[in-house]
């Protein structure tokens, strides 16, 4: 598991790191990145922000990256893990979440997808939370982080 190889305490978020390259059985490329927005064991997104945060992503990621597969919370609450089909360089992909962030803090429409019908949890949502969020990594600054390897 590549995601528990990363030195967390060598990381400096936020940032966007390619954490792993598969191939599938025909020999395409799905590269998965980790996309952290706040410094591992100093800080967590707040459970509704970061939901919020996921149903806002999910959308205005396309927007700027062609073939993202999936956008998803990390269970650490410092982040989300993006897949995307073939191997986009990591500039492109962090301007492509730079822009996706600002468009976050621009939103000021009803939350996508947030009903009883199409989310599991619809109640639990915190749109000016998540704005917040974005706001802060814009002015933090995105970087490319490298893999740091856990010394074993
Ligand atoms: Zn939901």
């Amino acid at each position: 598991m590549e995601s528990f190889d990363l030195d967390h305490t060598k990381v400096h978020a936020p940032y966007v790191r390619l954490a792993g390259l598969k191939r599938t059985p025909s020999g395409d490329a799905v590269s998965k990145y980790d996309l952290r927005l706040l410094q591992p064991n100093q800080a967590a997104i707040e459970p509704a922000a970061i939901h919020t945060l996921e149903h806002l992503l999910a959308g205005y990621l396309r927007d700027h990256l062609q073939g993202v597969l999936d956008v998803s919370p990390m269970g650490c609450r410092t982040g989300m893990y993006m897949a995307v089909i073939a191997e986009p360089d990591e500039q492109g992909v962090l301007n492509a979440f730079e822009s996706a962030l600002r468009d976050v803090v621009a939103h000021d429409q009803p939350i996508p997808g947030v009903s009883e019908l199409e989310c599991g949890n619809y109640r639990d949502h915190d749109l000016g939370a998540a704005r917040g969020h974005a706001r802060s990594a814009l002015e933090a600054g995105l970087k490319i982080q490298e893999t740091v390897l856990l010394e074993r």
